[in-house]
């Protein structure tokens, strides 16, 4: 069964040169999308095509090719920021989230944070949007508090509202977690913390790639994502920000391109985003995400979304017939993205994982970038299966014989 009611996953199989190859002598099932994505051939052509016809540094040269780089380049910001509803100026193209989420910590918390404040985080994140508040709240002498979860693995929307009583500086969430899946109600989280006058990062490197994102409508200050997770080239990301508040901050690295004027003693920056854009920036990768965006886009998020919708739905109840199967996180696929994080029994998960590679199927293990969750959880590592536009129903089926088999070895 290939057709998910919304997607043609047979015909989009064939998009992806990757999924023709075979690992152990077995058809390469590939469910580590959240770690991330496999990429389409016009992906791999732009890349070529980049580097084989018009190679060349931007912004800096008048000559055709320069040109044509340079034309390129800013196409593939317009269309970036065209499909998370933000203004082309207004968006930053870095290396990813964790790049993103950095940028902020020193660009915007060296001048904003000072000793006593407090900043907002969630249990539920990943290290890229704990770490660099981690550093910050240590060096400024502020506080970093996490918002608790329930049972179900969603936000503690009382103990948000206790901490907002603290008047934070900042208050950054994930859209959507990628250990429980749980998709966050991003758009109140932020309204409710622009009103105790929190600035607010979201991490999108989990909801980009799998659903209808707009980031005006979400309210952000801030919406960081990575391009290798949404079939585009690794290496290139984007953060969407506000263009006041972008226009207002320091710059992040110092060198080429994000300068105005240099003279001996100080300098003057470039606009945004440019500011923000030093030395030779990744060209050919920004140029590969403009084509796996006109991807996405050809196909549509929201059909995206629904195709996920109907394979969890289907996985989750596909592989709560194998026995010592415990999925972690929301159980209603339509507040959950496109992972199920689990355990089988108490076999370990990297020979879980070991096993299921025998039979070509390609799974996450581990702590998942999430230690603090994982300690919620109280498990050392969990399985991740995560879904993108190319898995179906059979991808399932293959999964949960692969379960069965290393239940069976381990006598679950
Ligand atoms: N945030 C979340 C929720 C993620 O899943 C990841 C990657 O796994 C990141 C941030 C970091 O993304 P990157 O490594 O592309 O910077």
């Amino acid at each position: 069964m290939l057709k998910t009611e919304p997607l043609d996953v047979q015909r989009i199989r064939a998009d992806f040169p990757i999924l023709r190859r075979e690992v152990h002598g077995k058809r390469l099932v590939y469910l580590d999308n959240a770690a991330t994505t496999q990429k389409p051939q016009v992906v791999i052509d732009a890349l070529v095509d980049y580097y084989s016809r018009y190679n060349s540094n931007i912004h800096r040269s008048v000559h055709t090719l320069g040109e044509e780089a340079t034309a390129a380049y800013e196409a593939a910001r317009g269309k970036v920021a065209k499909f998370v509803g933000a203004p082309a100026k207004g968006l930053v193209l870095l290396r990813g989230t964790t790049e993103a989420t950095n940028l902020i910590r020193f660009a915007w918390g060296e001048e904003n944070v000072r000793k006593g404040d407090t900043l907002v985080t969630t249990l539920m994140e990943h290290h890229s949007n704990i770490v660099p508040w981690q550093l910050l709240a240590n060096k400024k002498g502020a506080a970093l508090k996490f918002v608790g979860l329930n049972k179900d693995g969603t936000l503690d929307m009382g103990q948000y509202e206790e901490l907002l009583k603290e008047s934070p500086k900042l208050v950054a969430v994930t859209h959507c977690s990628n250990v429980l899946g749980t998709i966050n109600d991003v758009a109140q989280i932020c309204t409710k913390a622009r009103r105790a006058g929190a600035t607010t990062v979201v991490d999108g490197a989990q909801s980009v790639p799998h659903m209808p994102v707009n980031v005006e409508s979400i309210g952000c200050d801030f919406y960081a994502f990575s391009g290798h997770k949404m079939l585009g080239p690794t290496g290139i990301g984007a953060l969407a920000g506000k263009k006041e508040l972008l226009e207002s901050m320091e710059p992040f690295h110092g060198g080429g391109e994000m300068i105005k004027e240099v003279f001996l003693d100080h300098s003057t920056w470039n606009d945004v985003p440019y500011k923000f854009e030093a030395g030779t920036v990744n060209i050919a990768d920004a140029i590969g995400l403009g084509a796996a965006v006109d991807y996405l886009s050809a196909i549509g998020m929201d059909k995206v979304r629904e195709h996920e919708v109907r394979l969890i739905e289907y996985a989750l109840e596909t592989l709560a017939k194998v026995k010592g199967f415990h999925p972690y996180g929301p159980t209603d696929p339509r507040k959950k993205g496109g992972v199920i994080s689990f355990n089988l029994a108490d076999v370990h998960p990297h020979d879980l994982a070991t096993i299921l590679d025998e039979e070509g199927i390609a799974i996450r293990s581990g702590h998942h970038c999430a230690q603090p969750l994982m300690r919620w959880l109280d498990v050392a590592a969990a399985s991740r299966a995560s879904f993108h536009v190319y898995n179906s129903y059979d991808d399932v089926d293959v999964l949960k014989a692969g379960l069965e088999k290393a239940g069976a070895i381990f006598k679950v």
